[in-house]
This record gives C-alpha cells, structure tokens and sequence, in this order.
C-alpha cells in the first residue's frame, strides 16, 4: 500500500470528548503533523492510555491502534517498536497517546523507555487530572490546583516532566499548550525524531478542571508560568543511538534478507513419546510440596521427548503458604492458546491444593474421559466420581507426592517414556534429583493395576 499524497488521517467520526476538551486539539494535532509527515498510514501504530485519551482510537481509521490498560502504553509500544526493528522491517512509526494520570501510574515505563532511548514518540495529555474517573488529582497536578480530591488546591507540588526526562538522558522533550498553532509541528518532529521524544501537553479539562479552578484556556499559559513550567522545546540531542542500534551492535543481525534467515533446527528428540493431539493438566497441592518443580519436571521431560510445553504457576500472594498450583500443556505441535478450558488431567496432592482446584471449577468443566489423580486423604471430600485416590503424602512424603502424581499420569496415560523423567530429574541435580527419582520408582507401584495406555485411548 502505497501513501496517498495527503492523508486524511482523522476520519469524519464527531469527537467523543466534552465541549472544549484539549484533548480534541491535540487529535487535530496529531492529524496534522501526520499529514505533513507524508506517512504511510498503514505504517503508523498508535498506542493509547486508559482514560479519556484513549477515546481516540476511532478517530484515526487508517492507522493501526492498540488500546492498552492503564499506564502501561508506553511499555506496550516499546515492545512493539523493538519486534519490528530487530525481527521486522523496522517500518513502522509508533505514537504513544497516554494522558497525565497513565503517566504517572506507567511513569517507569516512561522513565525505562527514555533511558533506553526507544525510537517512540509519546503525547502526553497532561491536564492535570484524572478526568475520565470524575476529576482526581494526579502526580502532574500542580500546586494549588483543584481537583475533585485536592478541593481547597493541591499542596503537592507536580512532578516536572522536564526534569524527569533530563536525568534520563532524553533526547527530546518539549512541552506546548494544546491552543498552541505550532503543536502540530512540534507533534511532527517528535515523530521523526530518531530516538524517545516525548510532548507534554498543557490542556484543560472543561468536564472538571474549568469549573472546578474557575479558569478558561487563556489562564493555561499563566497557570505554566506560576507553576515554573517552561514552554517549548526543552530538550533536543541526538548523541545517544536507539536501543534497536545499539542492541544490534551487541547482536549482530544474521545476514540475508528476512525470509531467508531460517530459525536454528531444533535439537533431535532424546527419547520418544506416544503424544498425539494436546493434552492439558493440572496439577494442585501446598506451598513448599514441590507442586511446580514436579510440574517443570514434566515439562522438561517433553522437551526432550520432541514436545512442546507450557506452564503456567499459580501461588497466593502470602508467598510460603497456602496453595501452589501449575497448569500444564503438552502438544506434538506449536501451541498458539496456553489457556486451560477442560483439562485432561487434574492431580490434587494436598487440602490446600483440593480447596484451589474446587475455587478454580477444574473438576467441573474436565474433558470427557479425563483422570484425577488425588491423595487419598482427599478422597471423601472429592466433588468426582471415579478418581484414583492413592497414599501419595503417606508413601512417598509430601515433599515428593506431586511428582509422584505425575509418574502415575504418565503411567496411565503412557505420553512419556519413563527414561525421560528420569533424565529430568536428573537435572534437578543435588540431593533434589535423587529424592525424585526414587520418588518417580516408588509411585508407580502404587498403582500396578494400571496398564500403560495411550492419551487418545485411555480412559479412566
Ligand atoms: S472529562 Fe475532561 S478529559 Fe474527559 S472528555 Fe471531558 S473534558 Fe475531556
């Protein structure tokens, strides 16, 4: 897709802000400089805040817009910014749109995305409130501004952007009113501007911070000025590289075109595994029981059995206690989904794990013919019928009960050789790997009755 010679980035949709919002001029703004820009729209990303900044999105239509949660745009972008120079065509133009509330929620993400100099161009909206969540003061509130929370004006003084971003080594900064002509241009340049620039935009908010302070757009300029706030260009050096540059200069890119640059192989599988469609498992107990290394044994037990794997670890946020739980997925395939909707597999070894299983709803949504695999202390308290109930804890300790479990699936459902577990104990190294590894012998004569099966033709 080719520019058309004049863009019409701001498509025909009315703005969604309150009469006389500043944010509109800084839309008009943004429209402009783009357009003078003569940018491709298809290359232009635009990533917006939380709050009424985020309204914009529809009023740019041909561009690509990623609405992100609060404060967290800026970390977004980068993201975006460095896949692109570095795995991507370094093509696209990306534009934070964040207003003086996700600022200051996201303010490290700023602050990192300056210091590591990423070629992102931020519009941040400062007018001195949160406005969208009815006028609350936020840490670019100036003193003796009133807000909805700082009703007598706040005694706080603001944070100064400017000063901010020089102690981060910015390499553009500038602050303009959002009544100024020349903002577009301003907008422009941070555009283009090779590096982190950021625009902080005085604006009023006539929702809250007019009617609140008494003041019209014409106070904003002596508002700046009382609160020690220089306008215009404040910062511009170019002596600092991008981070994508310098990055590449620790990492060079392989050469040859992008399509022809071919992803390493992957190693031959050590040991084979009878896995013929994804398989999902849970598996619960307590804190300090091993729940997640017995699940991150199994998964290292598939890497080496050729599959691919993903865990995810669940714990309370009183870290030492309570439940630990991990979710696991197996596929002889790339998985593009890590969710676990109806698990195969739900291993419960402990009361605490049993409590999280039943908050979480595992038992009630699991796939047809799946297997629970419980301590038997739990048995008179499992909400299923049919599940293998064994001494686990009793048997084989608590510390070791979660892999044990996971020996017993594996038998079960026969996806692993059992070499492999084995090896993946092994790694764990230390008095650790050993304990497991008997641990692994021990469970499975817990349930000899049990003949190896298939996933696809096992049935509990
Ligand atoms: S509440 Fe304030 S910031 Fe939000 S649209 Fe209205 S004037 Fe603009």
């Amino acid at each position: 897709m080719t520019a058309p010679e004049q863009p019409s980035f701001l498509g025909d949709r009315p703005f969604p802000y309150c009469k006389g919002c500043g944010h509109g001029l800084v839309a008009r703004g943004l429209g402009r400089a783009l357009a003078g820009l003569g940018l491709d729209p298809s290359q232009i990303v635009l990533t917006t805040d939380i709050g009424c900044v985020g309204l914009v999105d529809p009023l740019f239509p041909a561009v690509h817009t990623v609405h992100t949660i609060h404060g967290r745009s800026t970390a977004v972008a980068a993201g975006a910014v460095l896949a692109d120079a570095l795995l991507g065509e370094g093509r696209m133009k990306n534009i934070v749109m964040i207003g003086d509330g996700g600022a200051t929620i996201g303010l490290l993400h700023l602050t990192q995305a300056a210091l590591m100099n990423v070629d992102l161009a931020v519009l941040l909206h400062n007018n001195m409130l949160y406005g969208m969540t009815g006028g609350q003061h936020s840490a670019l509130t100036p003193e003796g501004f009133a807000t909805s929370t700082t009703l007598q004006g706040n005694w706080v003084p603001a944070l100064d952007m400017e000063q901010l971003l020089r102690g981060c080594q910015a390499g553009f900064f500038a602050r303009q009113l959002a009544t100024d002509a020349e903002l577009a241009t301003v907008i422009a340049e941070a555009i283009a501007f090779p590096g982190f620039a950021l625009v902080e935009i005085l604006e009023l908010c006539t929702g809250f911070g007019v009617p609140l302070n008494h003041m019209d757009g014409k106070a904003l300029r002596a508002l700046a000025e009382a609160d020690g706030r220089q306008l215009g260009r404040l910062i511009h050096r170019k002596d600092r590289r991008p981070y994508h540059k310098v990055y590449r200069a620790h990492f060079p890119a392989p050469s040859g075109p992008p399509g022809a640059v071919q992803p390493p192989e992957a190693p031959a599988p050590a040991f084979p595994h009878r896995l013929q469609r994804p398989v999902t498992l849970v598996i619960a107990g307590s804190a300090g029981e091993r729940v997640q290394t017995a699940a991150a044994t199994l998964c290292q037990a598939a890497v080496l059995s050729g599959l691919h794997c993903v865990q995810k670890n669940d714990y309370p946020v009183t870290v030492g206690s309570g439940f630990s739980l991990s979710e696991v997925k197996l596929s002889p395939e790339p998985i593009l989904y890590t969710g676990t909707e109806a698990p195969d597999a739900v291993l419960i070894t402990s009361a605490d794990g049993l409590r999280e299983i039943r908050g979480r709803g595992d038992l009630g949504r699991l796939a047809p013919g799946a297997l629970v695999i419980a301590d038997e202390s739990l048995a008179a308290d499992l909400p299923v019928r049919g599940a293998l109930c064994l001494p686990l804890r009793r048997a084989l300790s608590p510390a070791a009960a979660a892999l044990g479990a996971v020996a017993v699936l594996n038998h079960r459902r026969g996806i692993l050789a059992r070499e492999a577990l084995l090896a993946a104990t092994a790694g764990l190294g230390g008095s650790a790997g050993g304990i497991l590894e008997r641990a692994l012998d021990a469970a499975l004569s817990l349930a000899p009755e049990a003949a190896a099966r298939s996933v696809e033709e096992g049935r509990p």
